[in-house]
């Protein structure tokens, strides 16, 4: 136990027994997703990847998501988040992916969602920066942070209805990496996606930067 326990002593996020961030029964409690969906559709489609039919020339090709948005892991993403817990991000990380389908290391990049600047300077970290350098670790892929900007200060995707969502994060990103990026595989990393129109509009402007195959990993779906 070092200082900081003593002064901020860890709880279970879902039960708040003292000790660690996810007890041993709570961790029994996280609802991994065994059926993958079509990150376009939403309908199942093996490992998460895109259906053909639902294929476009910008659009993504795939999307891997952990766990159900859920329970245990609702309330750590929340704390990671919004409560600016940056350390909850390791256990959850290594958690939702002690398993994971083995073509997630096939990729040339992880890049992370980014949060506008001045967002970022509120919340002091970006916590899919944060989960990215995790997943660097684990897949052994290479992190790509300034590859996506955001350059416009949007409203928080979690405040708004669905069709909002699409037309809060529209325009939001900028591409700068476009020689490193051309004919590239990458992933984009985020926390958690609902509706999908975040990781839908990096990879929109991934595809036009030149890269040909955009996937997205989130720790957790819904
Ligand atoms: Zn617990
Ligand atoms: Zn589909």
């Amino acid at each position: 136990m070092n200082i900081f326990d003593l002064i901020f002593p860890k709880r279970c996020v879902s039960c708040g027994i003292l000790g660690k961030y996810f007890c041993t029964r709570c961790i029994s409690k996280i609802e991994f997703i065994d059926r993958q969906i079509c990150p376009v559709c939403t309908k199942p489609a093996i490992d998460g990847a895109t259906h053909p039919v639902c294929k476009t020339k910008y659009g993504i090709d795939g999307m891997y998501a952990a766990a159900h948005f859920r329970g245990p892991v609702k309330r750590a993403i929340h704390l990671l988040k919004y409560q600016l817990v940056s350390d909850m991000a390791q256990p959850l990380v290594h958690l939702l992916f002690g398993k994971y389908p083995s073509f997630l290391t096939n990729f040339d990049y992880l890049i992370p969602v980014p949060l506008h600047n001045k967002r970022e300077k509120e919340r002091g970290f970006n916590q899919s920066y944060i989960i990215s350098r995790l997943l660097s670790t684990k897949l052994n892929l290479k992190i790509l942070n300034n590859a996506l900007r955001r350059v416009i200060y949007t409203l928080p995707q979690a405040e708004l209805k669905e069709k909002e969502r699409f037309q809060n994060i529209k325009g939001a990103f900028y591409c700068d990496e476009y020689k490193k990026l051309k004919g590239k595989a990458v992933i984009v990393v985020d926390d958690v996606s609902t509706t999908r129109s975040t990781l839908l509009e990096c990879a929109k402007v991934l595809k036009h930067a030149g890269v040909k195959i955009v996937w997205g990993i989130v720790l957790a779906h819904g």
